[in-house]
């Protein structure tokens, strides 16, 4: 391959997302590669926050049904701005809570203990929060997660096994939930055959979309996924806790959901006040309350750019910042001891990658003081996510060129192999 850094300029150069970059605040003295954790602000979202916080401002009361964008019907019209990046279709999808929350609504709708199925399925592999709200949900239903959470089990502790997963489906399970894109490795889960399967054993399954809505293109109706949710600070570029979706497949729209309020009503009915709920035949059925709709505000500008883009273009673009990073990896620093725990084929690699090293906190620390922003995850690993929208080839190769200096020189040593309280 070309290793020099005039190639890296010759990629920006036919790059043909290259103008999304100014759409962003991108800092001149850093390289920002923790999109998939938060992504940057981008000016679009930055006078949609404007524009809504000006509709309070002018409208008061009236901002609900008035104003650009009013905000009794924000949650759905976001909803519909997700069809095209999940495969999903408008009433299938709500701007709604977190992926927390919305996973706890989600399991308070579909995990229906039964006969023998009282079973939930997840994978030893999966962010904390998921398993934390699995075995609440659980204990609600009077159930040990001793006995009743099964984690499907990693061969090297990076990747999951689609044969294992399948395995795993025996007949007492009743739930699946698993992540679409690993947030470790960033594998991507074979989703079309695991809902295939799982509906083949009468099975109900659910994806966390967390790290590949805005990174990779989905299908979930052809799927036939039956629900899914997500945040939207990490590829989406939302801001710090804006507001997240649910997808319920169409066959299961028209139901009351597990947690209802007053935003669960059909629209029309929401203000007869009465004490019958009439749940809305969308899914916007999974809403529960008020709509946090100054955190739902970015979103109307930061989707606008998704859909100049377009989720296959971003999606190229993405596999040829990690193809490249990979390269690089490969080829300059063959001296020290990193691993490289993402997936090399591109079915089933999301949009970032991992590196292990056992210094990976130190090192870290180091990238950071020469102004290159990773992620790191304890015990030891380094996560880079270059992001199609807004980060550069040259950044690519600037970054595995710092960090052969940092391993050259040494430079991690200076600084403790600790994690700081956000990492
Ligand atoms: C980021 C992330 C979360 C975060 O959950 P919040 O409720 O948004 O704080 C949960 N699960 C996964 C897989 C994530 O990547």
């Amino acid at each position: 391959m070309n290793t020099s850094r005039e190639y890296s300029r010759v990629l920006d150069q036919h790059d043909s997302l290259n103008n999304f970059r100014k759409e962003f605040y991108v800092s001149t003295d850093k390289i920002y590669l923790d999109g998939n954790s938060l992504g940057l602000l981008s000016k679009r979202s930055e006078k949609s926050v404007l524009t809504i916080l000006d509709s309070w401002k002018t409208l008061a009361i009236d901002g609900w049904t008035e104003g650009k964008h009013p905000w009794f019907y924000l949650s759905e019209k976001i909803g519909n701005q997700f069809a095209s990046l999940l495969g999903g279709k408008p009433e299938e999808l709500i701007a709604t809570g977190s992926t927390t929350t919305n996973l706890h609504q989600l399991l308070a709708s579909f995990y229906k203990p039964k006969g023998k199925k009282t079973k939930i399925l997840a994978d030893e592999l999966n962010f904390p929060s998921d398993i934390y709200a699995i075995k609440s949900q659980l204990l609600l239903k009077g159930y040990l997660p001793d006995e009743h959470l099964v984690q499907v089990k990693s061969k090297d502790g990076h990747f999951l096994e689609t044969k294992d997963i399948i395995t795993a489906m025996t007949e007492d399970i009743a739930v699946i939930i698993l992540p679409s894109v690993l947030y470790r490795s960033g594998q991507i889960l074979d989703m079309q055959k695991i809902t295939q399967v799982a509906h083949e054993r009468g099975i109900v399954v659910g994806f966390d979309l967390c790290h590949s809505i805005g990174s990779i293109p989905h299908e979930l109706s052809k799927w036939g996924v039956d629900f899914a949710f997500w945040c939207t600070y990490k590829h989406l570029n939302g801001g710090p806790g804006s507001v997240g979706g649910i997808y319920v497949n169409e066959k299961h729209l028209g139901q009351e959901p597990g947690l209802s309020g007053w935003f669960s009503s059909a629209k029309e009915k929401q203000f007869d006040l009465e004490h019958e709920l009439t749940p809305a035949k969308t899914a916007g059925a999974y809403q529960i309350g008020t709509p946090h709709v100054l955190s739902i505000a970015p979103l109307t500008g930061s989707l606008e750019l998704f859909h100049e883009a377009g989720i296959n273009a971003i999606r190229k673009k993405s596999l040829q910042l990690t193809d490249y990073l990979i390269e690089l990896v490969e080829n300059e620093l063959t001296d020290y001891p990193f691993e490289i725990t993402s997936p090399r084929d591109h079915v089933s690699r999301g949009g970032h990658i991992y590196l292990i090293h056992q210094h990976a906190a130190s090192i870290c620390k180091a990238l950071k003081a020469s102004g290159i922003i990773p992620d790191f995850r304890s015990p030891n690993g380094i996560r880079l996510a270059p992001v199609a929208l807004y980060n550069t080839f040259e950044e690519v190769w600037r970054t595995v060129h710092t960090l052969k200096k940092i391993m050259e020189e040494e430079r991690y040593k200076k600084f403790e192999n600790t994690r700081g309280v956000i990492a």
